[in-house]
């Protein structure tokens, strides 16, 4: 695990999260800057950079669907709801631990900006 990772950190309980589901391999948590009225981070323990270093369909599988288990929880289903992966710097990835971003709560708009 690098040391320098914040998603690790949390992953660790090193930096505290608001975590709203934990399985074996993955971690979701609140994001701490929420750009819709439900926006959770799904994370894998183990440290991926980015879904292009990601080669594992286990993990990129359990990703998903852990994400999809969070929107169930968080009530988000019936209205639907939006899962994100940001790649690199066109999309705008910031934390280079893999992530994927569940949003929901409102109507989201399409295309992304
Ligand atoms: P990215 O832009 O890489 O796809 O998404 C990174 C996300 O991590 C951003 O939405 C940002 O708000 C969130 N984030 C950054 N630092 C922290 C933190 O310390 N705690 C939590 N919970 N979220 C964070
Ligand atoms: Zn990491």
């Amino acid at each position: 695990m690098p040391e320098s990772c914040l998603f690790c950190r949390i992953v660790q309980g090193e930096i505290p999260a608001a975590i709203v589901l934990e399985t074996d391999h993955c971690v979701a948590f609140r994001d701490i800057d929420p750009k819709a009225p439900t926006h959770v981070l799904v994370i894998p323990r183990a440290h991926v950079p980015s879904l292009e270093d990601a080669r594992d369909p286990a993990l990129l599988g359990e990703l998903l669907a852990t994400a999809a288990d969070v929107a169930r929880q968080e009530g988000l289903v019936e209205r639907g709801y939006r899962t994100v992966i940001n790649t690199g710097a066109h999309a705008g990835q910031t934390v280079f631990h893999i992530h994927a971003h569940v949003l929901g709560g409102r109507p989201l708009g399409w295309p992304p900006g």
